[in-house]
């Protein structure tokens, strides 16, 4: 009851696990600070440590930590070689936890997709250090909104998927054919650098004529921009592009509804919302 005094563990040593610390695994978010949980929140103004990766605002390492939280960035970005090794990301998880400190592991959208969680859960589970994992909103979900896109409107499509094809040997025959008939909304992650092939995939198994593309770079960020056009039209005209980082691939009659419900404005500016990682991966002191 409010305001009674718990008295039964005065008396007990702590355990092993209680003298541990704990890590706190977080999405953070797909760009937007105002699209992180009140949970995360309150955890990144408690925790002493902040892992995080690459594809976290600023804002929530600045503005929302402790003053004297020690921030850790271990960003991965695709063909950089600065990217941190997943082994040492482990080890700084455990280091910090056995030192009982509250340790909050930072990932961009969602902790589960996409992400490397499964290699850090292992880590903490071996190590019989206590975790908590809180959901963040997906680049996906963040895009869809942000373009005025509904992923699965009546009428359009009755289903989605998530995607990548970083690797174009991850799909299969079988697989590009399915993808190219199904009338599931497809949203593809990482996959801007190899957009030309992914889109000859689906236009040489046949994908219809009412499908549209919306590649969304930099999702919910003031730097947010999208193209948008029937897929067919990617030969005419949208061949060889390079792409701001991060961005999202959304395919379907879903994608067609962009130009009816838009409600922000394309930016101009070529500017990267997240910070490129470094050359080198250091530990960085949080400035105050
Ligand atoms: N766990 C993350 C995904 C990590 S994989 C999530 O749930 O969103 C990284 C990929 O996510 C990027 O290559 C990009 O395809 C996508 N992504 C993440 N943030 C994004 C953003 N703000 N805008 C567009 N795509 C984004």
């Amino acid at each position: 009851m409010k305001g009674m005094q718990n008295t039964s563990n005065v008396y007990r040593l702590p355990s092993f696990r209680e003298l541990s610390g704990k890590v706190i695994l977080a999405g953070a978010g797909p760009g937007d600070p105002e699209l992180l949980t009140m949970k995360a929140f309150r955890y990144l103004q408690q925790a002493d440590v902040v892992i995080t990766d690459r594809l976290v605002s600023d804002t929530i390492l600045e503005e929302y930590t402790k003053k004297d939280a020690l921030i850790i960035p271990v960003g991965k970005q695709s063909g950089k070689d600065a990217s941190t090794p997943q082994p040492v990301i482990n080890d700084l998880l455990l280091e910090y936890a056995l030192q009982g400190k509250l340790v909050l592991r930072l990932k961009g959208g969602d902790v589960s997709i996409f992400s490397n969680i499964l290699d850090e859960l292992k880590t903490l589970s071996e190590n019989h250090i206590p975790y908590e994992i809180i959901p963040g909103i997906t680049a996906a979900s963040g895009a869809a909104a942000y373009a005025g896109i509904p992923l699965t409107a009546r009428g359009y499509s009755t289903a989605v998927r998530f995607l990548t094809c970083y690797r174009d040997t991850l799909l299969d025959a079988a697989y590009w054919l399915d993808l190219a008939r199904t009338d599931d909304t497809l949203v593809f992650y990482m996959s801007s650098a190899p957009l030309d092939q992914l889109v000859e995939k689906l236009i040489s198994n046949g994908i219809a004529d009412d499908k549209w593309l919306a590649v969304v770079e930099q999702a919910t960020t003031p730097l947010q921009h999208i193209y948008n056009y029937p897929i067919h039209e990617h030969l005419a005209g949208h061949q060889g592009k390079t792409y701001a980082s991060p961005t999202l691939i959304i395919i379907g009659k879903v994608a067609s509804l962009y130009g009816d419900f838009q409600w922000m404005a394309n930016s101009r500016s070529k500017e990267d919302y997240f910070t490129p990682v470094e050359t080198t991966p250091v530990k960085k002191e949080k400035i105050s």
